[in-house]
C-alpha cells in the first residue's frame, strides 16, 4: 500500500466523526499557507506537496455536511458551483490557459486524506492519463 493510501484509510477511520481537521486551521489562519484567492465562500492555497508547477486546493471555507463530495445535497450546489468557478478563476489566474485539471479525491479508494471538501487544481506541464488506475 502506497503512503498516499494509508494516509487516507487512516484518514477515514475519523471521516464522520465530525473531527476538526488541519484545514479548520488553515481557514482560522492559525497554519500559515500561500493563499491564492479568496471570498466570501472560498479559499483557495498553494498544497503543502506539490504535484505539478500549478497545485492549488479550492475548499469551502464553511465546511457543514461536506467533509467528503460523498456527503453533497442538493443544499450544497451553490457551494460546490462556486467552488469550480473559483478553480477556474485560480486557473486563470495561475495562466493554466494550455489546460488544467480539477480532482476531487473521494473517501478511502479515492485517496481522500483530508475531510473537508477540497478541489485540486493541478497544472502547469503536460498531465498524463489515466490517473493513478491500477
Ligand atoms: P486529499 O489527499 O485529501 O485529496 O488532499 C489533501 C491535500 O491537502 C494533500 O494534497 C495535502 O498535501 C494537502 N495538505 C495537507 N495538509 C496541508 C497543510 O497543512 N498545508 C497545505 N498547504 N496543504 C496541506
Amino acid at each position: 500500500m502506497s503512503d498516499e493510501q494509508s494516509k487516507a484509510q487512516e484518514a477515514a477511520a475519523l471521516a464522520d466523526s465530525g473531527a476538526p481537521t488541519i484545514f479548520d486551521k488553515i481557514i482560522a489562519k492559525e497554519i500559515p499557507v500561500d493563499v491564492v484567492y479568496e471570498d466570501d465562500v472560498c479559499l483557495a492555497f498553494r498544497d503543502i506537496s506539490k504535484l505539478a508547477p500549478t497545485h492549488v486546493l479550492v475548499i469551502p471555507k464553511v465546511r457543514g455536511n461536506l467533509t467528503s463530495l460523498s456527503k453533497a445535497e442538493e443544499s450544497d450546489k451553490d457551494t460546490l458551483g462556486h467552488c469550480l468557478v473559483v478553480a477556474n478563476k485560480v486557473a486563470k489566474q495561475e495562466n493554466l490557459g494550455e489546460g488544467y485539471r480539477v480532482v476531487v479525491n473521494v473517501g478511502p479508494n479515492g485517496c481522500q486524506s483530508v475531510y473537508h471538501l477540497h478541489l485540486h487544481v493541478i497544472g502547469g506541464v503536460q498531465l498524463t492519463w489515466p490517473p493513478g488506475v491500477p
